[in-house]
Order: C-alpha cells, then sequence, then structure tokens
C-alpha cells in the first residue's frame, strides 16, 4: 500500500529525511517512534504529499506520490491530481483541528459533500454510522467546545474515515490527551486496525504498538535505525540507539 525507497527531505540546509525505505501492506499496521526532530512527522507529511521529497520516490496504492514518470523523468502532478491523491489518505494530529463553528457530525460530513459531491442526506447518514462507530452515538450534535479531548479526536477520526481512505495515517494522535482520555481514542485505532484498515501511527504508546502493530520502526536522525515485529523490537532491540531510546521511554 505505501512504498517509500531512498525517501530525503531537506529544509534549507538541514537534511530531515536520509533515505527512508519502507514497505507498508494493505491492512498492515506500522507503529513509528523516535526521538524529537528524528523527522516522524515529516515523513509522515511527505507520504501524502503535504512536503514535497528532494530524492527518492513514494508509492502510496501503486501510485507515484505527486509526480508522474514518463520517459524516465519525473513531472509534478497538477494541484487536482494531488488532491485527488490525498483523498485516499486520511491524516489524524496530535491536535484536532476540528471546525469549531460546526457540529461533530457537520464536521464529518463536511468533505465529502463539499469534495466528493456526496449527496448531504447520504452523507449525513453515514457520518451518524461513523460517529456511532468511534463511540460518538449521543454526541452527534455536539460542539468541539462540548467535547473533551479525547471525544475531540473521535471525531477527528470518523471525519477522516468519512473520506474512505485507503491509508490513515496518525501523528501522535493521543499526545495532546488527559491521561485519562488516551484509552478511548487507542481503543477506536484498534478497532479499526482490525477492520483491516492500514495504518501508520507515530505514537509514544509503546503498549499500543507493541499490541497492535504489526510493525515498529525506529527513527532516528532522519533514518530509520530498526524495524521489526515490535515486540521484538521492544524486548531485544539490536541497535544502540535503539536501547538509549528505549531505555529512556519505557
Ligand atoms: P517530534 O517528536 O518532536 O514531533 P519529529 O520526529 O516529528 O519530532 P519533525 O517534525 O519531522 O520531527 O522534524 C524534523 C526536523 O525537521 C526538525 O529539526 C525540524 O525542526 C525540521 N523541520 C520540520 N518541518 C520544518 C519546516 N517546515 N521548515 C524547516 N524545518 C523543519
Ligand atoms: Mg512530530
Amino acid at each position: 500500500m505505501v512504498r517509500a525507497e531512498a525517501v530525503c527531505k531537506s529544509f534549507g540546509h538541514v537534511d530531515v529525511l536520509k533515505g527512508i525505505d519502507l514497505e507498508v501492506a494493505a491492512g498492515e499496521v506500522v507503529c513509528v517512534i523516535g526521538p524529537s526532530g528524528s523527522g516522524k512527522s515529516t515523513f509522515l507529511r511527505c507520504i501524502n504529499h503535504l512536503e514535497k521529497i528532494n530524492a527518492g520516490r513514494l508509492w502510496v496504492d501503486g501510485r507515484l506520490v505527486g509526480y508522474r514518470e514518463r520517459g524516465g523523468k519525473l513531472h509534478e502532478l497538477r494541484d487536482r491530481d494531488v488532491a485527488a491523491q490525498r483523498r485516499d489518505i486520511g491524516m489524524v494530529f496530535q491536535r484536532f483541528n476540528l471546525f469549531p463553528h460546526m457540529t461533530a457530525l457537520e464536521n464529518v460530513v463536511e468533505a465529502p459533500t463539499q469534495v466528493k459531491g456526496v449527496r448531504k442526506d447520504a452523507a449525513r447518514a453515514r457520518g451518524v454510522e461513523l460517529l456511532e462507530r468511534v463511540g460518538l452515538a449521543e454526541r452527534v450534535h455536539s460542539y468541539p467546545n462540548q467535547l473533551s479531548g479525547g471525544q475531540q479526536q473521535r471525531v477527528a477520526i470518523a471525519r477522516a474515515l468519512a473520506m474512505e481512505p485507503k491509508l490513515m495515517l496518525f501523528d501522535e494522535p493521543t499526545s495532546a490527551l488527559d491521561p485519562e482520555l488516551v484509552g478511548e481514542v487507542l481503543d477506536v485505532m484498534r478497532g479499526l486496525a482490525e477492520s483491516g484498515m492500514t495504518m501508520i501511527v507515530v505514537t509514544h504508546e509503546m503498549g499500543f504498538a507493541r499490541e497492535v502493530g504489526d510493525t515498529l520502526v525506529f527513527m532516528d536522525d532522519g533514518v530509520i535505525v530498526e524495524s521489526g515485529d515490535p515486540r521484538r523490537v521492544l524486548s531485544d532491540p539490536q541497535h544502540a540507539r535503539t536501547q538509549a531510546f528505549l531505555s529512556k521511554v519505557l
């Protein structure tokens, strides 16, 4: 579903990604850990072309991200085609970024109706289903400021799912939450993983990574230092940098 080959990204003179290779199969859940500044968010942002890579290749669902290859040369896609690619990729951030003046349901319905042209009544019916799925049947008509952080984050997940993405990217979705609200969001993500969604999850939640992740990736300084079965990586890290990082967070 996702394939990264020697992906490099720099900002000015700062090399942030220094050759990332990663393959994510359909239905796989990949958790990404690593120190602050190691490039985790940048990598996620490259996957949906919010950042343009400087070298390497990235594919999502078999299609080159942001470019078309012709005669061995890369040509940038038009904005319209980039937007079409992005529609297949749901993203959930640390901050929930809900529209504050819209109810939970209106937040969920917005993109399918405005971007995809889904009919309002169909989108609303689907929106209610999605909000039920994330445990918010009772809060469909609540505004974001009437919801807890955990509830807002679940609305954000429902909103991303409303576009029927093939891939979901999560960037520290629980880091901004009070500890007692983390579990309810992780439970929704676990359910999503069990339903077969392909997911890349940047997280500090090692329990989630161990139990839900198929693969755990440790990034440091713009490279993947180590990756593999989460239990193996967590219990028996092979690299000194992984060991040092885990000794601080476990
Ligand atoms: P954290 O765990 O703190 O979220 P991260 O692993 O997600 O860290 P990134 O946010 O990807 O790290 O940042 C990696 C490096 O890239 C940092 O040094 C950061 O300052 C730099 N960086 C990220 N975005 C930009 C930008 N738009 N312009 C310049 N530098 C940037
Ligand atoms: Mg980050």
